[in-house]
């Protein structure tokens, strides 16, 4: 396979303590969390037994978390809060890789947060993530869970040496989020190219596909939402 190629993304399942499949994504990125709560968007629409907390962990833009609220509330029509940040667990680094291990950085956020049945914690983190098979991953997910976790790292122009645009950066930001948080509702990878649950082998694959859900995803997912 291509697990060397970082333009690639990879994905593979392990059983989780509750049970859970958990796929992990190989795109670039990373990302944080936080806990506390602060800011609800209150949906007229939403479904009010529904909901998706975010967490910082690290240092996190204020603005993306924001940006984040907004377009997730949008998308998933559910209310979206922001929640305090929480440090890195320092023992999630790995000292060679000068990386973060997600699938331990989740494994301590399982210990921090308790989800209620019909609600998802997202962590967004600026450090770079990886999994012991591959050289980084954009995130990682819970399979019809509660937990997924994003990388910013890799998702901004300046990693690639390049001017930074931020108009670029959160549009990134916010198709990772709906991909990772699309897989804790059930949804798998989609082969139409411009779904946001499109398989990235690059960044160029991100780029190309849109934020939103194709028509078929999106009819899974109100299936899962109850919203139809
Ligand atoms: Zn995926
Ligand atoms: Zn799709």
């Amino acid at each position: 396979m291509k697990f060397r190629n970082k333009t690639e993304k990879h994905e593979k399942k392990r059983l989780g303590i509750q049970g859970f499949i958990t796929i992990i994504i190989l795109v670039y990125v990373c990302l944080f969390g936080s806990f506390s709560d602060a800011m609800v968007v209150n949906r007229t629409d939403s479904r009010p037994d529904h909901s998706i907390s975010l967490l910082s962990v690290g240092a996190v833009d204020d603005g993306v978390m924001k940006t984040l609220r907004s377009r997730l509330s949008e998308t998933f029509r559910c209310d979206v809060r922001i929640h305090d940040g929480t440090n890195i667990p320092p023992e999630t680094y790995n000292p060679q890789r000068k990386q973060y291990w997600s699938s331990r950085i989740l494994d301590v956020l399982r210990k921090l947060v308790i989800p209620s049945e019909r609600e998802k914690y997202l962590a967004i983190t600026g450090v770079d993530l990886y999994v012991p098979q591959l050289n980084f991953v954009f995130g990682e997910a819970e399979l019809e869970g509660h937990l997924a976790i994003i990388s910013l790292a890799r998702l901004s122009q300046i990693f690639y040496g390049l001017p930074e645009d931020r108009a670029l950066f959160s549009e990134r930001a916010v198709k990772e989020a709906v991909h990772e948080l699309g897989h804790t509702f059930g949804l798998r990878h989609c082969p139409e190219t411009e779904c946001v649950m499109h398989f990235s082998n690059s960044l160029h694959d991100t780029d190309r596909k849109k934020a939103v859900f194709c028509s078929r995803c999106q009819q899974l997912l109100e299936k899962e939402m109850g919203l139809e």
